[in-house]
């Protein structure tokens, strides 16, 4: 009995300090006022409509996730105050072992999210969070912990998915991923689509929610629409996710300051920022990434014991413009211009300062845009053509990452990509006019999980595209995700493919699979 007591004490005292270092917290940052209305808050409807998610695991805790939205795609029907949101993390999901629980705010400026940065856990652990809040209860997610760090960890499963168009097909890809028990999630970008009501879609299944979204409100009212599939619910709530975003965060192929539209800068940083600001709500990130104004940095290391690190990347706000008018076309000189770049100097910097200093045994690339050499002619053209919104336009910056991935400072590098709706798997190398040059790394490009439709495993271009590039061993065209299994000795990504995503319940079959040994950088079919 005494020691229940204590215990609830110890507890209680732990879950005051905590909420008022977060109050603290929030008055210097300035998002809080002083004073705020203390009544109790009733939700008249169920406030967790978007469930929960984990992110960025680290060896003693992560980022517990919600949002409190009643009313989800419109506005979310919360008052315009600070609301108290009281968080649970548990040994079991039947929440018997307690281990930690404190109280967050869930601010208006922040459409009533909340980011809970967990800290002082056992690494390498299974844990459940929960959150209570105006009498109702969340849903239970689960996270694991990454090992301490230098731990020689053996083992380590993922999944990394990207492109998620709401009207193009169901998450049905999410819910077969829920089911894979994996430890972590990399999501690549394109969580949202920015677009109206498409006139066409493909099929006519599920619909956005109103026009072209370029207002605070709007960004808000489009994640909540996303985020209220179950499916993807599912899968936020099955592991940790580790998210950057490629352009439709924003706008398709928009580049730093440049939109697609040649909108007046003033006005597209203005869009930028509401953009950003949702993308922050909406997703498990630290502190770290809260934006400011329309900035955000959002590119970040996270490691995993010594097995594995992730080096997540931005391939959006700091870039060039695209060359040559964009789109698939043959290389203007422009593209080769050497000031052009993708990550820009200081990420460029720091990526490369970070691989020469891991420690890890693979080192993967959380990337957008492909990053191999990717031409296509069709047999109609006379000249090679590439994608120049990928690395292919940013030649300089790119030849500068293969040619350090070549000095084989870092050990394994593994690109994983997104953007292009198709898996695709390549090796790297340094020099693309040299067939028999050596590999440096390897590329693994995963499919979209709805955008596009069903697709087809081997469209034309498909065919014409691998006739092109001989370092490319594998293409895909259906919809799916990629699963990682990692072991000191050898890597196996399993290319997961869902046929049908038009449909609901779609089944999925492990299209192939790839192995990299140790120390050799070349996919192997498994
Ligand atoms: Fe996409
Ligand atoms: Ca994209």
């Amino acid at each position: 009995m005494l020691k229940h007591v204590l215990s609830s004490l110890s507890t209680r005292r732990e879950f005051v300090a905590d909420s008022l270092r977060g109050a603290a917290a929030l008055i210097a940052l300035g998002t809080l006022p002083a004073r705020r209305d203390d009544s109790p808050w009733h939700a008249r409807a169920y406030p967790f409509t978007l469930g929960v998610a984990a992110g960025d695991p680290a060896h003693d805790g992560f980022v517990a996730w919600t949002r409190l939205a009643p009313d989800p795609i419109r506005g979310g029907g919360m008052p315009s105050r600070p609301v108290p949101v009281h968080w649970e993390i548990a040994a079991d999901d039947a929440f018997r072992r307690l281990v930690k629980r404190g109280e967050a705010l869930a601010l208006p400026d922040l459409a009533h999210s909340v980011h809970v940065e967990v800290s002082g856990l056992s690494p390498a652990r299974e844990y459940f969070y929960r959150f209570i809040a105006g009498g109702d209860v969340s849903p239970v997610g689960r996270a694991i912990t990454a090992p301490e760090l230098g731990a020689s960890n053996a083992e380590l499963k993922f999944a990394f998915v990207s492109c998620q168009h709401y009207e193009h097909g169901y998450y049905t890809a999410f819910r077969h991923l829920a089911n894979d028990n994996v430890d972590l999630v990399v999501h690549l970008g394109d969580y949202i689509y920015e677009y109206g009501i498409a006139k066409d879609a493909i099929p006519a299944i599920r619909r956005h929610d109103g026009d072209e979204i370029i207002s605070l409100t709007q960004y808000r009212n489009r994640y909540a629409l996303y985020k209220s599939d179950p499916d993807l619910q599912s899968a936020h709530a099955s592991a940790p996710f580790i998210a950057t975003w490629d352009d439709h965060e924003v706008q398709n192929n928009y580049a730093n300051a440049v939109s697609m539209s040649n909108a007046p800068t003033p006005q597209f940083l203005a869009r930028r920022a509401a953009a950003y600001q949702a993308y922050y709500e909406h997703l498990p990130l630290r502190r770290s990434a809260m934006p400011s104004g329309n900035a955000m940095h959002l590119y970040r290391r996270v490691p995993y014991g010594t097995l594995a690190m992730f080096s997540v990347l931005d391939e959006r706000q700091y870039r060039s413009d695209q060359p040559c008018g964009d789109g698939r076309k043959p290389r203007c000189t422009e593209a080769l211009d050497v000031n052009r770049v993708m990550l820009g100097s200081d990420q460029e910097r720091w990526l490369l300062d970070g691989l020469a200093g891991s420690s890890a045994r693979w080192n993967f690339l959380a990337n957008q845009v492909v990053l191999g050499d990717n031409m296509l002619r069709r047999p109609d053209e006379t000249v090679d053509t590439y994608p120049l919104d990928t690395w292919n336009g940013y030649i300089a910056e790119r030849q500068r990452l293969l040619d350090f991935l070549g000095t084989r400072r870092a050990s394994n590098p593994v690109v994983l990509t997104g953007d292009i709706h198709v898996s695709i798997a390549m090796d790297l190398r340094a020099d693309w006019a040299n067939r028999s040059a050596p590999n440096v790394a390897v590329e693994l490009v995963g499919t979209s999980i709805s955008s596009g439709g069903d697709g087809q495993q081997m469209p034309e271009w498909g065919r014409w595209t691998l006739g092109g590039n001989p370092h490319m061993k594998y293409f895909d065209g259906r919809r799916g995700y990629v699963r990682v299994n990692v072991s000191r000795e050898r890597l196996t990504a399993d290319y997961r493919v869902v046929p049908v995503v038009t449909l609901p319940g779609g089944s999925v079959e492990t299209a192939a699979s790839f192995v990299v040994e140790n120390g050799r950088p070349t996919l192997v079919r498994g």
